[in-house]
């Protein structure tokens, strides 16, 4: 079985990460989207939020399969039996810390492959921290993030 893994904070999931995950569906037999917890970040949403939000989102898709995880990401690939991870890239500068990233992976496990899906040219520029800012100042994300999980979003920074 073809199983692969798309890792990422998903402090909150946007527009980007979902059309990510609905791309690597349609090509591999499983995708488990891995939710990392890491202790070093505060995140505007819990971990549990987190993973409750990607389990609305693609409650659709018969073959995506939500998990928290922390520590090492080759750990988690090993423990779920993948052997492939996926990444979105968007700009070039994406480009240094997600090739420095793939090596250390395939250093630590070196089964596994990373595979960079390039992102849709309307998310280029969208990420989750543009997203927070642009909610924390009251503007509209309803292009940048799916409908569902909007109204939580605006919520987290009412006063
Ligand atoms: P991390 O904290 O690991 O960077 P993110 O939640 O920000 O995790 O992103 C997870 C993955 O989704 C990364 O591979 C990132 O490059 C990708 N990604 C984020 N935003 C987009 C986007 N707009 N288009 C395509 N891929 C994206």
């Amino acid at each position: 079985m073809n199983k692969a893994v798309y890792p990422g904070s998903f402090d909150p999931t946007t527009n980007g990460h979902l059309d990510i995950i609905k791309r690597a569906s349609g090509f591999v037999d499983q995708l488990v989207v891995g939710v990392l917890e890491n202790p070093s970040k505060t995140p505007l949403f819990s971990i549990r939020e987190r993973v409750e939000h990607l389990k609305t989102l693609t409650d659709e898709l018969k073959n995506v399969e939500i998990m928290p995880f922390s520590g090492l990401l080759s750990d988690f690939v090993k423990k779920v039996e993948a052997k492939l991870v996926i990444r979105g890239l968007r700009a070039v500068s994406d480009f240094e810390y997600e090739f420095q990233m793939a090596l250390t992976n395939r250093s630590l496990n070196e089964n596994l492959e990373t595979l960079f899906i390039p992102t849709s040219t309307q998310f280029l520029y969208l990420s989750s921290s543009v997203v927070k800012e642009i909610a924390m100042f009251g503007g509209d994300i309803s292009d940048m993030v799916p409908e569902k999980i909007q109204s939580v979003i605006i919520d987290k920074f009412r006063i």
